[in-house]
């Protein structure tokens, strides 16, 4: 691939998906996957954007053809990154952030080894907590399990490449913003962006 794949993964409420929105605005080489999902949408998602919002029968039958570069089932919806659009994307060049769950992670991780992997961590449990309830989108109880999942979620720190700690969203913003420069900077990526300047590969 020449462009290079970023996985950014984190419990639900550690700030995730503000943070990917400031570097996409910060950075406007990085595009992000539109995932397809089986969850209805929230007030103000839209179609295709947000997500590709499908019914469970779509989705199953666009895994089976092979559609699929990674799926997950979370929270009891269906989630997965476009294959067709990921490897075009990559192909011409394209940085790409696959916003995903630790699952599907790991499935990509496998797929592409040299995927950088970035995983944002909430400051604590408790300030989790309130971050999922202060958005007011979810239940009591569907926050319970969403902070069970954080439980196991961060265990699975450790088959990332870097952690962001989110306690402040600035500073965090700026460590995101220098794992992708420097993902730029590996010898591998500048060789194939500029080979002009370099002897023939060994
Ligand atoms: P939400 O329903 O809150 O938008 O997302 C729930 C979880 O599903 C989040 O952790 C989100 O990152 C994850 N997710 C979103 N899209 C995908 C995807 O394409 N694949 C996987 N494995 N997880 C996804």
């Amino acid at each position: 691939m020449s462009g290079s794949l970023f996985i950014v993964a984190a419990p639900s409420g550690a700030g995730k998906t503000t943070l990917v929105r400031a570097l996409l605005s910060r950075d406007a080489a990085v595009r992000l996957s539109v995932s397809f999902t089986t969850r209805a949408p929230r007030e103000g998602e839209v179609n295709g954007v947000h997500y590709n919002f499908t019914s469970s029968a779509d989705f199953l039958a666009r895994r089976d053809r092979g559609e699929f570069l990674e799926w997950a089932e979370v929270h009891g919806n269906f989630y997965a990154s476009s294959r067709p659009w990921l490897e075009e994307q990559l192909a011409a060049g394209h940085d790409v952030l696959l916003e995903i769950d630790c699952q599907g992670a790991a499935q990509v991780r496998n797929i592409f080894p040299d995927a950088v992997s970035i995983f944002i961590q909430p400051p604590s449990f408790d300030v989790l907590g309130k971050r999922l309830r202060g958005r007011g989108t979810d239940s009591e109880e569907v926050i319970a399990q969403r902070l069970a999942a954080a439980e196991d979620e961060m265990r699975q720190v450790d088959h990332f490449d870097y952690v962001i700690i989110n306690n402040d969203l600035q500073v965090a913003l700026d460590e995101l913003c220098c794992v992708v420069r420097c993902a730029r900077l590996r010898t591998a990526v500048v060789r194939a962006r500029h080979p002009l300047s370099f002897l023939p590969a060994v």
